[in-house]
């Protein structure tokens, strides 16, 4: 095909939250991933300690909810994953919709099985920086195959 293609290959970091863990939905999630053509290069389910998720979530250390969302996060395993595919950040973001999952697009993650704005099942990275920051906090590059 002719033309500038704008798109690039990127790599993005989700995580399947506790209340998706919980409620046994890691395989119809990644369907949506996979069926969205982004492939799962790396995955690892565990469970977050406190610490960890207060370092993963520094950025709204300030934020009213910053309390009840590290709670959230250390309340059952999650499944941290890197999602490689063409334009990755923004297409996850698409996949997973808004998110408050009132606001949410039917057909995405959190329309579809979010519980509240802060149980709401997914976390996906906002901008390729943040995905590079955020896949170096879970996965060491050997355990990435593209
Ligand atoms: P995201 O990029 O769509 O995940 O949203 P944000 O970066 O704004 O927020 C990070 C996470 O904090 C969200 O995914 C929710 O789990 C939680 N969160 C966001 N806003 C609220 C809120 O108003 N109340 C509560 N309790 N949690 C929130």
């Amino acid at each position: 095909m002719q033309g500038i293609n704008i798109m690039a290959t990127q790599r993005t970091l989700s995580i399947i939250k506790p209340d998706a863990t919980r409620r046994n939905l890691t395989g119809q999630i990644n369907a949506m991933f996979e069926g969205a053509g982004l492939r799962i290069i790396a995955t690892r389910r565990l469970q977050l300690t406190q610490a960890q998720a207060e370092a993963f979530y520094a950025v709204h250390a300030e934020r009213p909810f910053f309390k009840d969302l590290v709670s959230f996060m250390v309340s059952g395993p999650v499944v941290a994953q890197v999602l490689e595919g063409e334009d990755a950040v923004l297409k996850n973001r698409e996949i997973m919709g808004a998110t408050d999952p009132k606001k949410a697009d039917a057909g995405t993650i959190r329309a579809a099985f979010a519980e509240s704005i802060e149980a709401n099942s997914v976390h996906g990275s906002d901008a390729p920086e943040a995905a590079a920051e955020e896949i170096g906090f879970f996965f060491a590059g050997i355990d990435i195959t593209g």
